[in-house]
């Protein structure tokens, strides 16, 4: 690989993303003035400056500059339905003539919570919050308060909201729990720690795949060792699927068979709008049931809040069945297998499941928390760029997820776009 022809190619690329989008690159002058940076949610920005959009229909976004782009980022998973399911706007638009905001129980929570709990074996009982954030917080505050003890098992690498943020060490915004961190997938150095830490673990915090960490999954052993070990110990054993709950109707806990203690959810299932869950072992959720005397508190004003109860229960009752399901993650095994056919002769890869996947600039094996090289930086950046030009979005890191109106034939482009860059920069790829 020449690094000064892939920085030249890489400068190349930024200049014809500054050409195109002359509105993206004025509103970030007059964010900054309001915002740190002009941002409010740090995975979006991106140098030189983020790509701001106008609206959003089907599969497809526009941009402030009037660009179209095919939608491959799905928000973060949170997108599945895509921009404009009917079903959801019409839910949408019933809900807001009975009006906001009731400071009240209404009749959607006790709906959406049934819908969630039929769908995740692991479930008994649920409880809802704002964000994926907050559920994991959530979670991890009821294993510490049940086991009475202090310590919590993540993994480097692992992505459970900004305040639970994991690279070689906890980010310095990460909550002060007493963090024990081990390394993903590795079964014998993860079984040593949770042997060494034992009882004075309260929680093992996991992704079953690890998502924003690069779509990597784990194996069946790992997660059966993580089973096996923490019920020893009376460990609560939580899986976060904010992310993985969509590769299947039961998430992951369903497909590998492994039921954790508590599950964390978010995302697509408050039908796009803001979503946190977090349940299940029914003696263990108990502790927050409010008839019970001394029970733990759980507020927040928007927990229950009916536009996010009815675009979730429009999504599960109306959209998602479990074909459209399987379907979706399908047409995203092969996406994958696709896109890394093609990344293969040029030294990258692409890893992940089903419908949720991650372009690595260099050959696996991807290690989820080492910082990447400048060559690889570099690498990432040029392919974004250039399947942004071609009309492609995705994550800046190289993200991709298959929302339910991707069809087959739009792969297919997003295939022959990706074909075409590495064919462009094969000299300076290799
Ligand atoms: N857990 C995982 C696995 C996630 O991917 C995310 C969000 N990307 C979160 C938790 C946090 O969810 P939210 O952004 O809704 O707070």
């Amino acid at each position: 690989m020449s690094k000064p022809a892939l920085e030249d190619a890489v400068r190349e690329q930024l200049q014809a993303y500054v050409d195109r989008n002359p509105l993206s690159s004025q509103r970030q002058v007059r964010a900054a003035k309001a915002m740190p940076g002009g941002n409010t949610r740090s995975i979006l920005h991106f140098d030189p400056f983020p790509l701001a959009f106008e609206r959003g229909e089907g599969a497809f976004l526009w941009s402030l500059d009037g660009h179209r782009y095919a939608d491959f980022l799905g928000e973060f998973t949170a997108g599945l339905y895509g921009h404009s399911e009917q079903a959801i706007l019409d839910a949408l638009r019933a809900t807001l003539e009975r009006g906001l905001s009731f400071g009240g129980v209404n009749d959607l929570e006790p709906r959406l919570a049934e819908l969630i709990c039929a769908r995740f074996p692991s479930l008994d009982l649920v409880r809802f919050t704002n964000s994926g954030t907050e559920a994991n917080l959530m979670a991890l505050a009821l294993a510490v308060a049940t086991t009475g003890r202090r310590k919590v098992l993540a993994f480097r690498g692992g992505y459970h909201g900004g305040v639970l943020t994991f690279g070689e060490t906890p980010s310095p915004v990460t909550v002060p729990h007493e963090w024990v961190l081990a390394d993903y997938d590795d079964v014998a150095g993860t079984r040593d720690l949770l042997r060494e830490h034992g009882r004075e673990l309260a929680a093992v915090l996991v992704e079953p795949m690890l998502g924003s960490g690069g779509c990597v999954p784990a194996s069946q052993e790992f997660l059966e060792m993580l089973r096996a070990e923490t019920s020893e110990t009376g460990t609560v054993l939580i899986f976060d699927e904010v992310m993985t709950s969509r590769l299947s109707p039961g998430g992951l806990q369903q497909v590998t068979g492994v039921l954790p203690d508590l599950t964390t959810l978010g995302k697509y299932l408050g039908g796009g709008l803001s979503f946190g869950a977090f349940g299940g072992r029914a003696d263990l959720m108990a502790a927050f049931d409010p008839t019970r005397p001394g029970a733990l508190f759980h507020a927040g004003t928007f927990n229950n809040n009916v536009l996010t109860m009815s675009a979730g229960i429009a999504g599960l009752e109306q959209v998602l069945d479990d074909a459209t399901l399987y379907d979706v993650n399908e047409r995203g095994d092969r996406l994958r297998l696709a896109l890394d056919a093609v990344a293969r002769p040029a030294g990258l890869h692409v890893s992940g499941r089903g419908s949720l996947m991650t372009t690595h600039a260099g050959p696996p094996p991807y290690l989820p928390a080492a910082p990447l090289s400048r060559e690889h930086a570099l690498v990432k950046e040029l392919v974004f760029f250039a399947l942004l030009e071609r009309g492609f979005w995705l994550a800046r890191r190289g993200m991709v997820t298959v929302s339910i109106p991707v069809t087959d034939a739009l792969c297919g482009e997003l295939v022959a776009a990706f074909e075409d860059v590495v064919g462009t920069y094969q000299d300076v790829l290799l």
